[in-house]
Formats: C-alpha cells, sequence, structure tokens
C-alpha cells in the first residue's frame, strides 16, 4: 500500500536512480500511483512522494480518468527547454501551499513508458509544467526551492507548521528514523535500479 509523503519526508530530498527495467511490478506501481493521484485531485506525482526512490513520474493534467490522458514517464530526460513563464503552483506533499514558480515555456522530454519503448514528448503550457515540477521531485527538488524570496516568505509560516505537524507524526512513531529511511530506499534501489 503506498502512500504520499509530506513535506519535510526525506525521500522528498531524494536524487532518485534509473529504474533497471519496466515488469509486472512497475506497473502496479503506477497503477497505485494513479488511484492516489487521482483522489486527491492531484495532475502529477513522483515515485519519492510515495517515498520510492526510482526515476519515475506520473501526470494527467485534467486531474481526471475520465478527461485527461495519463501519462508515465520512466526514466526521464529533458533535453530542449525555451522561453520562461511564471505561474502558480501547487504539490501533493505540500497540502496547503500555493505559490508563484518560473519554469521554462517549452520543453522536450524522451521517457520510457510502460510497455518499455521510448518516447519524445514535445510540451508546451500547463502540461510542461506539471512534468517539470514532477521531473525536478527525481532530483529531489521541490517548488518550494524555487520561490522568489517574497513568495518564500508568504509561505514561511505554512511550511513551519508542515514540519511540526511531521515532527509530531515522527514522536507518535508514525514515520521511521531517518537512518531507517535511508536503508530502505537503499536496499529498494539495490533490487530495481
Ligand atoms: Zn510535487
Amino acid at each position: 500500500m503506498l502512500q504520499i509523503v509530506k513535506y519535510p519526508h526525506p525521500t522528498l530530498r531524494h536524487k532518485s536512480k534509473p529504474l533497471r527495467r519496466v515488469d509486472g511490478e512497475v506497473k502496479e506501481i503506477v497503477d497505485e500511483m494513479f488511484d492516489l493521484m487521482y483522489r486527491q485531485n492531484g495532475v502529477g506525482l513522483a515515485a519519492n512522494q510515495v517515498d520510492l526512490p526510482y526515476r519515475l513520474f506520473i501526470v494527467n493534467i485534467e486531474a481526471d480518468p475520465q478527461k485527461g490522458e495519463g501519462v508515465v514517464f520512466i526514466n526521464p530526460v529533458i533535453s530542449r527547454r525555451s522561453g520562461t513563464i511564471e505561474a502558480e503552483e501547487g504539490c501533493l506533499s505540500f497540502p496547503e501551499i500555493y505559490a508563484p514558480v518560473k519554469r521554462s515555456d517549452k520543453i522536450v522530454i524522451s521517457a520510457y513508458n510502460l510497455a518499455g519503448k521510448e518516447v519524445d514528448y514535445r510540451l508546451d503550457g500547463f502540461f510542461a509544467r506539471a512534468v517539470q515540477h514532477e521531473y525536478d521531485h527525481l532530483d529531489g527538488i521541490l517548488f518550494i526551492d524555487r520561490l522568489s524570496p517574497s513568495a518564500m516568505l508568504s509561505v514561511k509560516q505554512e511550511l513551519t507548521d508542515q514540519e511540526l505537524e511531521f515532527q509530531g507524526s515522527r514522536e507518535r512513531g508514525a514515520i521511521p528514523a531517518d537512518p531507517q529511511i535511508a536503508a530502505r530506499l537503499a536496499e529498494l534501489e539495490s533490487l530495481r535500479t
């Protein structure tokens, strides 16, 4: 059973490694990730956000399986970026926080799909933004890292509240200690990356 981890969970800062292959277990993980994302009305979800150290994320910019297309990006590489555009973003690991982030306007990204086939995507607009946000997750980069000083100031209190909530969960034993989390990630990596 996968669960979405919230800031400041350490797996969100983990730089993930490419998966060695796309097999049945990867397909099950992706199915579960789509279920979680749609239940939270999210437009994107990265493996780090479900406490897995794999270079994999999903996006559906309609946040609805009946409307948009759910796209899986495995071992993605952004090869081209152009233009800059600023717009508001949120993140399922920061449930209450929205803030403006500058992103490339257009990108070219290649990634493997669930059939194990490499596909090139030329993206712009909100789709390109969502993909760049998720891509950052795979390197342990969070959207709060890209805020202007004034935007950062405006979300500071919510961040502190989330940090306190995380500490509380940890004290209740709901979240393992850092060394245990690191050991689990290393074990998963040794099996699949
Ligand atoms: Zn996010």
